[in-house]
């Protein structure tokens, strides 16, 4: 049994953000980290492993210095690590990410009892379509917004976050599931970790690699087979300072109405 974790690397968006003039954001110039619900989802692998000694494979499409959050991954407790890389994959929207993503998994490898784990959503993108359509393309059943996960024999239970509850639902393997930071409290790195996280394998899956794929056409994969164009991009306007007014007594509030009412509000 082995575990696939899809793991971003999204912009740190506590810093400054950077837009380019087409609309895209200028990830070159910020710093990055590990998009949070994705750290849920390894954590939920490496639990899974403590209690099976399944395998953990981590995978994130991206440019190559994303090879240093998968080493950190390792360091957690990863058994390998694939870094989908390359030019023609650059500029690719959720549904071109997801396809090149789900090639990557079945190049990988998915058996029975294997276990497709993804974060319920990225802060960058923020669409949380990238796990959804990857299971549709690798054509397996999924969950979305997991709060806790139990195996069992060759299927799994997955408590499903809602609204106002929860949902209880048992699912066949392989199968797909997004994770949300309700599901545990993912690990830090340990010192032996850290020490063997760069004898572990590490494979870079680029265009040649995958392009046997018949879900790998030029024609549906970057920037040219991306059906979302983003058209207009603008930084909203600040607000103002805002008027202060303090007390609660009749001037105070026959202040604020004339203020209400010259603004049209009441
Ligand atoms: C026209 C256009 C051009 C773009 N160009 C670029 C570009 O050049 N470079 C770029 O980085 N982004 C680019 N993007 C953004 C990119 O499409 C999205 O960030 C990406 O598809 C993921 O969508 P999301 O962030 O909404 O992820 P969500 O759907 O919110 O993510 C859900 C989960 O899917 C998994 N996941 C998502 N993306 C990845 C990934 N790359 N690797 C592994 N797991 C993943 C994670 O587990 C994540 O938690 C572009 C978008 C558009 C519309």
């Amino acid at each position: 049994m082995k575990i696939i974790v899809c793991v971003k690397q999204v912009p740190d968006t506590s810093g400054k953000v950077a837009v380019n003039p087409d609309g895209t954001l200028n990830r070159a110039s910020m710093q990055t980290i590990i998009n949070p619900d994705d750290m849920n989802a390894v954590e939920a692998a490496l639990s899974m492993k403590d209690e099976t000694g399944c395998e953990v494979v981590v995978v994130t499409m991206g440019p190559p210095p994303a090879e240093g959050m998968l080493r950190e991954l390792l360091a957690m407790g990863a058994d390998r690590a694939v870094l989908i890389s390359g030019r023609e994959f650059g500029g690719s929207d959720t549904y071109a990410t997801s396809q090149i993503l789900a090639a990557g998994i079945k190049k990988i490898g998915i058996d029975k009892d294997d276990i497709i784990f993804a974060g319920r959503q990225a802060i960058d993108g923020d669409t949380a379509q990238v796990g959804p359509q990857m299971a549709e393309k690798l054509g397996i059943p999924q969950i979305t917004y997991a709060a806790e996960i139990k195996k069992d024999g060759d299927s799994i239970t997955v408590k499903r976050m809602l609204e106002d509850g929860f949902m209880m639902i048992k699912m066949q393997t392989p199968c797909l599931v997004t994770c949300i930071k309700e599901l545990n409290s993912p690990r830090y790195m340990s010192i032996g970790g850290i020490m063997t996280a760069y004898e572990k394998p590490l494979e870079i899956f680029d265009y040649a690699a995958l392009k046997d794929d018949p879900l790998i056409d030029l024609d549906t994969i970057g920037l040219k087979g991306s059906p979302t164009n983003i058209f207009k991009s603008f930084t909203p306007p600040q607000k103002g300072a805002g008027v202060m007014l303090e007390g609660a007594d009749k001037n105070t509030c026959a202040k604020l109405a004339n203020i209400l009412a010259e603004k049209h509000v009441i």
